[in-house]
């Protein structure tokens, strides 16, 4: 599947939700819930089979995104809770998330037009 068949207007704007979402836990304002907080989780079915981010690493789950490395890191930290970004490593992982996901917003804004 290639990334211009799943785009449409709702998923694009559940993909700024999801960059919105980073960049809140970015900040220190919000957590990570995973998918219960998930723009795209919410709005697509839990196989993932319509997210842009699925056809983009050809994997279910976020797997294959900088989502994993968050993921693997934010579990096994000591200072950061409840999916917080409270520390280095785990700000530096959630931003290269942001980097990556906005990377996806543009090709899809490519694709879709
Ligand atoms: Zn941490």
């Amino acid at each position: 599947m290639w990334i211009e068949q799943v785009v449409n207007q709702e998923t694009l704007d559940a993909l700024d939700g999801a960059i919105k979402k980073w960049e809140q836990i970015v900040d220190g304002s919000q957590a990570d819930g995973g998918i219960a907080d998930c723009p795209l989780c919410v709005l697509l079915d839990t196989l993932c089979r319509t997210c842009p981010i699925a056809v983009q690493t050809g994997r279910r789950g976020c797997y294959g995104s900088p989502y994993t490395d968050w993921r693997g890191l934010n579990d096994d930290c000591e200072i950061c809770e409840n999916g917080y970004a409270n520390c280095e490593p785990c700000n530096a992982a959630a931003n290269k998330l942001i980097d990556w996901l906005r990377e996806l917003r543009n090709h899809c804004s490519k694709e879709g037009s």
